[in-house]
């Protein structure tokens, strides 16, 4: 095993259960979903697996380290979607498995705690050390839990080691992220009273964190805290009394964890947009009881912004056509903002995972009749997007630029999670992502 720098999961229907992963698969065709028909598609799928969560996660909580152990497809996969952060002192690596490990020549155990070792004595600012397992640590039942349990007993309190799945057999993309929260509910700390406090769930990026805190600040919303942390080693508490506003809609298997520690859930849709963001921020001033006036004064000059930012954004996309290929479970609300607040047709909505628990309330928001489709065949869902000739095609990097040559405009999904666009502040951003795409067509074209 050597430190280096640095598709595909099983269907889920949607239920309540704690561990959404272990759930009951079922490939139907024309599920309805209350009074949406969805249309499950199982086959081949176009999509990332869960390391790729590192990438906005190891910006977010500075004092982590991501290890995943892994072969070198792992390691160029991070590679690639981490781009130039690669050459800066990065937190995060690949433990990449060499035949002698994959041959049971070698204990991997062993080699994973020199390569910890040496990792540890090397980088004394690391609090945290993640052990991200992949496809093949999984392949040769490498049991990183145990692993990491026997690390925390030789590194704890200095270093914190917690493990969690990033592989392509067991998460898609963001669900990478609900994996890494999930292996850090456990060690939160017991909130010491039942009194009200709000903890905000999903990583955002510092300046959109700032602005919600302010808002909260104003409203007389309190104590709240955001949970990942900006630091690893500073976990918020949780029990009787944490109400969870969820900030990212994939985060179905941390939710369920938090709850079972007596948090409660506020449903609420997710701050996208100046409709999204306000319902979700009512949510969470009704469950404290603040005044409407007092609400209102708190939020009327970011939606002043706001409104004036989106306008010119709003006439390029009105009645224009959106289709959305399943990626990283942001496609409801995003087709949500774009129908409701950019006046857009929705062709097909496409989504990984529909977790009723976290998705109601932006399902209830769409407009009647919206074709929502859960997995992918991606051949069959190509030629739908092909017939419908949609304005605009949000996608995976792997589509966009054949799609591109066959005269569609895409959007690559990707960049929706790495972008802060959340609140109002970055509601322009967000409807400016949708228009860039075509502007670039309409002016490259001759
Ligand atoms: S975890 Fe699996 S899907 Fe992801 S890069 Fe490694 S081998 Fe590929």
């Amino acid at each position: 095993m050597a430190l280096q720098p640095c598709t595909e999961t099983p269907d889920k229907t949607i239920n309540n259960d704690l561990h959404p992963q272990a759930s009951e698969k079922t490939p139907v065709q024309g599920v309805a979903t209350q009074d949406f028909p969805v249309l499950k598609e199982r086959g081949q799928r176009e999509v990332f697996c869960g390391l790729t969560g590192i990438v906005w996660l190891h910006r977010k909580m500075q004092d982590a380290f991501f290890l995943v152990v892994g072969s070198r497809t792992c390691a160029h996969l991070i590679q690639s979607a981490a781009g130039v952060m690669i050459f800066a002192e990065p937190r995060f690596g690949t433990a990449v498995l060499g035949e002698r490990d994959l041959a049971g020549l070698a204990d991997a155990n062993d080699e994973l705690e020199r390569v910890v070792a040496q990792l540890l004595s090397r980088r004394p600012d690391i609090k945290t050390l993640f052990l991200v397992g992949s496809c093949p640590s999984e392949v040769i039942k490498l049991d990183l839990a145990k692993a990491a349990e026997k690390l925390n007993h030789r590194y704890f309190p200095g270093v914190r080691v917690l493990n969690y799945s990033g592989s392509g057999i067991e998460t898609t993309f963001t669900e990478g992220e609900d994996a890494c929260l999930a292996s850090m509910v456990p060690v939160l700390p017991e909130k010491e009273t039942e009194a009200p406090a709000l903890m905000v769930v999903g990583s955002l990026a510092d300046v959109v964190e700032d602005q919600f805190k302010r808002l909260f600040d104003q409203m007389g919303i309190g104590p709240v805290s955001f949970f990942p942390p900006r630091r690893a080693s500073s976990l918020p508490s949780v029990g009787k009394g944490t109400k969870l506003l969820i900030a990212q809609p994939f985060l179905s298997g941390t939710a369920r964890l938090l709850m079972a520690r007596g948090a409660e859930l506020l449903p609420s849709p997710y701050p996208f947009g100046i409709e999204g963001t306000t319902t979700w921020l009512k949510t969470a001033a009704e469950a404290w009881g603040i005044d409407a006036d007092v609400f209102d004064q708190a939020i009327a000059p970011a939606v002043a912004r706001a409104t004036t930012g989106l306008e010119h954004y709003k006439q390029v996309l009105n009645g224009r056509k959106a289709f959305l290929f399943p990626d990283s479970q942001l496609e409801i609300p995003l087709a949500r903002f774009l129908s409701r607040e950019c006046g857009m047709e929705l062709i097909e909505v496409g989504t990984p995972y529909i977790d009723r628990l976290l998705m109601d309330a932006e399902i209830a928001l769409l407009p009647k009749g919206t074709a929502l489709s859960e997995g992918q065949d991606v051949e069959k869902q190509l030629d739908r997007c092909r017939e419908a000739r949609p304005d605009i095609t949000v996608c995976g990097l792997g589509l966009a630029n054949p799609l591109e040559a066959e005269g569609l405009s895409t959007k690559w999904s990707i960049e929706l999670v790495f972008s802060p666009l959340h609140g109002y502040d970055q509601t322009a951003d967000l409807a400016e992502l949708f228009v860039r795409s075509t502007e670039r067509r309409r002016r490259l074209s001759v």
